[in-house]
């Protein structure tokens, strides 16, 4: 009588320099499929119960709603703005009165170049002014909260509600994926949100001010945001 020891199959190729760990790959993918579908707050519960203070949450402050939720789960999340220098005062008030509100950790993060260098429109900026920022904050954490939704754009139309993210290497969650435009309409009435002084003169997405317009009744949100480029994205989710 003898055993027989089953040899581990083969790799089926090298396995990608930015993968997770296997172990964290496995817990993801269950993860993902007990919370897909699952309320925003469940999914939090999950992101702060396995990722404890490891965790940022990035806000462009266009509303509240993310904050509103993550804070009824850790009222100490950490907030991260990124200044890009080109925002709208009205967003800087905003942010300001959203802080106090409900006493945030907010950490305003500025980027290391003048205004005049690589202006608003010209290559490098959206790298320069937001990715390059992101990347550093996010490179002492282990979880990113986020307010990306599938209805945002067409590229983000497969996004899932956490997810590995190879290049920033952190466990990328969001919490509203799953929200259309009214749900977000519903939950700011809900719970009687202040909402950015700019919606009351047609903006909806908002970011930098020279590259976002208002948008007409019925409009795409998001044909406010860089109109006439083509661009859709700045580089920080895709
Ligand atoms: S939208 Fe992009 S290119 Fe314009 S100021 Fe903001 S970061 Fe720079």
């Amino acid at each position: 009588m003898h055993s027989v020891v089953e040899r581990a199959a083969e790799p089926k190729g090298p396995v990608p320099a930015d993968a997770p760990d296997p172990a964290l790959s496995s817990e993801l993918d269950q993860a993902r499929r007990r919370l897909e579908g699952a309320p925003a707050i469940d999914v939090l519960h999950w992101t702060f119960e396995r990722f404890g203070r490891d965790v940022v949450l990035t806000s462009s402050f266009q509303d509240c709603v993310l904050v509103d939720l993550a804070v009824q789960v850790d009222p100490g999340v950490r907030v991260v703005f990124l200044d890009t220098g080109y925002h709208f005062p009205e967003t800087l008030a905003y942010m300001r009165h959203v802080e106090q509100r409900y006493g945030l950790d907010l950490e305003v993060v500025v980027p290391d170049i003048p205004l005049d260098d690589r202006p608003c429109g010209t290559p490098g900026c959206c790298d320069a002014r937001k990715v390059a920022p992101l990347d550093a904050v996010l490179a002492g954490t282990r979880a990113w909260l986020t307010g990306v939704k599938r209805v945002d754009t067409p590229e983000r139309s497969a996004a899932a509600v956490l997810a590995w993210d190879g290049k920033k290497r952190v466990v990328k969650v969001n919490p509203i994926v799953s929200w259309a435009e009214d749900d977000v309409e519903a939950y700011v009435v809900e719970r009687d949100l202040p909402r950015h002084p700019l919606n009351a003169v047609g903006y909806v997405s908002i970011g930098c001010a020279p590259t976002t317009r208002p948008v007409a009744a019925g409009e795409d949100p998001r044909a406010g945001r860089w109109p006439g480029s083509g661009k859709t994205e700045c580089g920080l989710h895709l």
